[in-house]
C-alpha cells in the first residue's frame, strides 16, 4: 500500500516552547489515523502544518507526493478540513454554503450528493443558524468533502456533542472509511480513537509517546483485564475465595471487581463456582484495558486531565 502521508522531523516552537517535537509517522492510503491526546499536546499544531496553514521550523511533510510546505496550492486542490462548526455561516442555507465553497475549487461535488452523503438531504433548505450541534458538523463535514479529497482532516470532529449525535458523526465517518478515504483525525476521546482508527498516535507534550493499533498497544502493555460481578455480599466469599490467578481484588458492597491476566478463565470459573453453589450472579461483567489505561501508564495522568 502506498502512503499518504509521510511526515519526518517535524518541528514547530512557539518561543521556548516546543508544541511539536521532531515528530516523524507515516499513514496509508485509506487508513484512519488517529492523534490523540490531552489538550495543548500538539495535535491541532500537527495537523495544520500537514494541512499547509502552519509553517514548520524543520522537517518535512509530502501528501500524495505533494509537499505540504512548498506546494500548499497544490496541496489545497487534493485535501479537505473540517472546519469547526463556529466559522459556518449562520445566515446561509444548507445548500448555499456547500455551494459557495464549492466555487472555491477548480472541481467540486454536487451539493446534492454531498447532502445525502453526510444525511442532510432533508435540511438542505435550512438555515445554519437553526441546525444542531451535531447537524452544524456534519455539514462541516460535507464542505471539508467538496473537492472530493484524497486525503481527509477532521479535527475534534465530535468535540461539545451529545452521545447521539457523536454517533452520527461517526456514522458519517465510518462511511467514508469504507470508501477508501485516507483520514486524519484528532481527538481528546479515547473512544472516539478506539473505534474510528485503524492506527493511533499518542501525543503528550509534543511527542508520540506510541503508535499502533489501539488494541495492540492495549495488548503489548500486557494490562489486566478487569472482571465486575453482583452477587449476596454473604455468598461471595464462595467466589472469591476460590478464583485462581487474579492479582487484585476491590470490594464493593455486593459488587467485586477482580483483575486477571485470564479473563476468559476468569469468567469461566466465576460462572461455574456460582453455579455449583447455588449463587445467584445479578451481574457479570467483562472490562478489557483501554487507550486511557496505557495512556495513565505512560504518563502518570488521565487523557482529560
Ligand atoms: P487541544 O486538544 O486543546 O486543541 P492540541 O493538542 O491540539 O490541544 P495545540 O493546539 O497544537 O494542542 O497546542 C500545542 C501547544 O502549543 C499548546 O501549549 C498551545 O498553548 C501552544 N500553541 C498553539 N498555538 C500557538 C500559537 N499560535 N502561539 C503560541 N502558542 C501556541
Amino acid at each position: 500500500m502506498s502512503k499518504a502521508v509521510v511526515v519526518t522531523g517535524l518541528i514547530k516552537r512557539y518561543g521556548s516552547l516546543a508544541a511539536v517535537d521532531d515528530i516523524s509517522f507515516a499513514v496509508t492510503e485509506g487508513e484512519v489515523f488517529g492523534l490523540l491526546g490531552p489538550n495543548g499536546a500538539g495535535k491541532t499544531t500537527t495537523v495544520e502544518m500537514i494541512e499547509g496553514l502552519r509553517k514548520p521550523d524543520s522537517g518535512s511533510i509530502i501528501v500524495n507526493g505533494i509537499d505540504a510546505v512548498r506546494q500548499p496550492a497544490r496541496l489545497k486542490e487534493i485535501i479537505g478540513v473540517q472546519l469547526q462548526s463556529t466559522t459556518l455561516h449562520d445566515q446561509m442555507k444548507v445548500r448555499e454554503v456547500i455551494e459557495l465553497f464549492g466555487s472555491y475549487y477548480s472541481k467540486a461535488l454536487p451539493a446534492d450528493e454531498l447532502l445525502a452523503e453526510v444525511s442532510m438531504s432533508e435540511k438542505h433548505n435550512s438555515y445554519i443558524r437553526s441546525l444542531s450541534g451535531g447537524q452544524k458538523q456534519r455539514v462541516a463535514l460535507a464542505l471539508a468533502l467538496v473537492n472530493d479529497p484524497q486525503v481527509l482532516f477532521l479535527d475534534e470532529p465530535t468535540t461539545g456533542l451529545d452521545p447521539q449525535a457523536r454517533h452520527n458523526v461517526w456514522g458519517s465517518i465510518d462511511k467514508l472509511k469504507k470508501q477508501g478515504k485516507t483520514i486524519i483525525l484528532t481527538t481528546h476521546y479515547m473512544e472516539e480513537a478506539e473505534v474510528l482508527c485503524d492506527r493511533v498516535g499518542i501525543m503528550d507534550f509534543g511527542k508520540i509517546i506510541a503508535m499502533g493499533p489501539s488494541a495492540q498497544l492495549v495488548n503489548e502493555a500486557g494490562f489486566d483485564s478487569a472482571i465486575e460481578f453482583s452477587c449476596q455480599a454473604e455468598q461471595s466469599g464462595l467466589i472469591i475465595d476460590k478464583l485462581k490467578e487474579i492479582s487484585r481484588i476491590i470490594r464493593g458492597n455486593g459488587t467485586y471487581t477482580v483483575f486477571t491476566n485470564k479473563p476468559s478463565a476468569t469468567m469461566l470459573e466465576i460462572a461455574s463456582l456460582a453455579d455449583k453453589n447455588n449463587i445467584i450472579l445479578t451481574g457479570l461483567m467483562l472490562k478489557q484495558a483501554n487507550l486511557e489505561d496505557l495512556f495513565l501508564s505512560l504518563t502518570g495522568r488521565h487523557l482529560r486531565d
